[in-house]
């Protein structure tokens, strides 16, 4: 349920608000809007009474919410949710590129790619270190050898690091050294991971599974919510649909559609989408057009023999001209490339 404040209601007054839901076992977000506040009541709100509410001379309005999500829903927070990741914010008009290899393979390796994103205007360094890999044969990715390594390449860029996490047991580590915790495709509905993450203080970059929903995406996104951490970012990265021809299907309705059902800030992966490196730019440029928040973009100085998703890699020299065009399109859709 939500309950819209009169514009000019004092603090005492939705405070006392406050306590006279939270006494009835209801959970209360307060939203604080340029005009008005907002006030989200989650928990079983069968008992109460909107018709009684409603004679409060400083409610404005007040009205169920019959989506199953509550925190993540743009009822509850109808102005979009700004996620900071270090000092790079993400979201409201604030765009940002995260780029880097699919997996770290050697210091080397990531430290070069990491100078060349930042030097092209990646603002987030990314670069897996435990992989989700289809065969148990493939590479696994450097573990912890490779978070450690991801580390050195931010000391020497100042670039925040997203890696992604698929075990409750590392959730203390990527809380200590991680910028961005990124839950993958196939973790989507993980709900004990999600809980796990809910209760970091670190963002998390939560991908759309295979085959989600954008109802079921977003309560996942919900799930993280709920144990307390209200720092998520969306990244849509394809779906699986009849078409072989691509890896996934990029699907460009859902940067808008959760737009209009969420407040928190959608990016996209074209590297995913796509599994080809030429089709990146067309599809990156396709999101930045519907409204995306950011953009995750696989990064490789030597895509031929990367040890794992080569041929959807961009080479440094790709990735640069790409982010030319980007930067002209986020200006031209009146958005704020993050410097
Ligand atoms: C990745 O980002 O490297 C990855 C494995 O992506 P996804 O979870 O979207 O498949
Ligand atoms: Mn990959």
């Amino acid at each position: 349920m939500v309950v819209v404040m009169k514009p000019g209601t004092a603090q005492s007054e939705i405070d006392r608000l406050v306590r006279q839901f939270e006494t009835q076992g209801l959970q209360v977000g307060v939203t604080k809007g340029v005009d008005c506040s907002i006030l989200g009541l989650v928990g079983d709100t069968t008992g109460v009474d909107i018709n009684k509410i409603s004679t409060n001379d400083s409610v404005e309005r007040v009205m169920r919410v019959s989506e199953p999500y509550k925190r993540a829903n743009r009822k509850f927070h109808p102005e979009d949710t700004v996620v900071r990741v270090g000092d790079v914010s993400i979201g409201a008009g604030s765009f940002a590129v995260m780029a880097g290899p699919c997996s770290v393979e050697s210091e080397g390796q990531v430290v070069s790619v990491a100078r060349d994103v930042k030097a092209a205007g990646a603002r987030l360094l990314r670069g897996g270190a435990f992989k989700p890999r289809t065969s148990p044969y493939a590479f696994q990715g450097m573990g912890l050898e490779g978070l450690e390594l991801l580390l050195k390449a931010k000391a020497a860029t100042g670039l925040p690091v997203v890696t992604e996490l698929m075990s409750p047991h590392h959730c203390q580590l990527f809380e200590d050294k991680v910028d961005l915790i990124q839950i993958g495709a196939r973790n989507m509905q993980n709900f004990d991971l999600l809980k796990e993450v809910g209760q970091l203080s670190k963002p998390v970059l939560l991908k759309r599974g295979l085959s989600a929903s954008y109802e079921e995406w977003i309560m996942s996104a919900e799930y993280i919510m709920a144990a307390g951490n209200e720092n998520v970012i969306l990244c849509e990265r394809g779906v699986r649909t009849f078409e072989t021809y691509t890896r996934n299907t990029l699907d460009v309705s859902a940067i808008p559609a959760i737009k209009r059902m969420s407040h928190l800030p959608v990016i996209v992966d074209p590297s995913h989408a796509a599994g080809k490196y030429w089709m990146v730019e067309p599809l990156a440029l396709a999101a930045v057009a519907a409204g995306a928040d950011g953009l995750l973009i696989e990064v490789h100085n030597d895509p031929e023999n990367a040890l794992c998703d080569g041929q959807q890699s961009l080479t440094p020299q790709r990735f640069e001209n790409l982010m030319g065009k980007v930067r002209a399109l986020v200006d031209l859709m009146g958005k704020k490339m993050v410097q």
